[in-house]
């Protein structure tokens, strides 16, 4: 078993969170050439040691937060919500970040 610690419900089993990927910086759609945009959708770097995902709660808070994990041992050093999330000028404690839906909720 593996612990995961959402940073809004705190330290949950594994098989409550989807894996959603690596966290990349999604790159500038006025600037990027196709090549930039081939790496951002399906290069990954699959470290063998600390990497920065993305994960997302689905039964808890149904909220997407980072984490930073070892890939090896599985420990998890710092787990925080999304920087674009936590930080707006309307909402500069992040109190309303992960409101909206997960990639496996249904319509409506
Ligand atoms: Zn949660």
């Amino acid at each position: 078993m593996m612990l995961l610690p959402c940073p809004h419900c705190g330290p949950r089993n594994s098989s409550e969170f989807r894996y959603v990927g690596e966290g990349t910086a999604r790159p500038d759609p006025g600037t990027a050439t196709i090549g930039v945009w081939r790496d951002y959708l399906y290069t990954r770097s699959n470290p063998a040691g600390w990497t920065t995902e993305n994960w997302f709660h689905r039964a808890g808070c149904r909220r997407y937060f980072t984490v930073e994990r070892h890939t090896v041992s599985n420990a998890v050093r710092a787990s925080h919500r999304p920087a674009a999330q936590a930080r707006t000028t309307s909402d500069p404690e992040g109190l309303s970040a992960g409101t909206e839906r997960g990639p496996d909720a249904g319509p409506g």
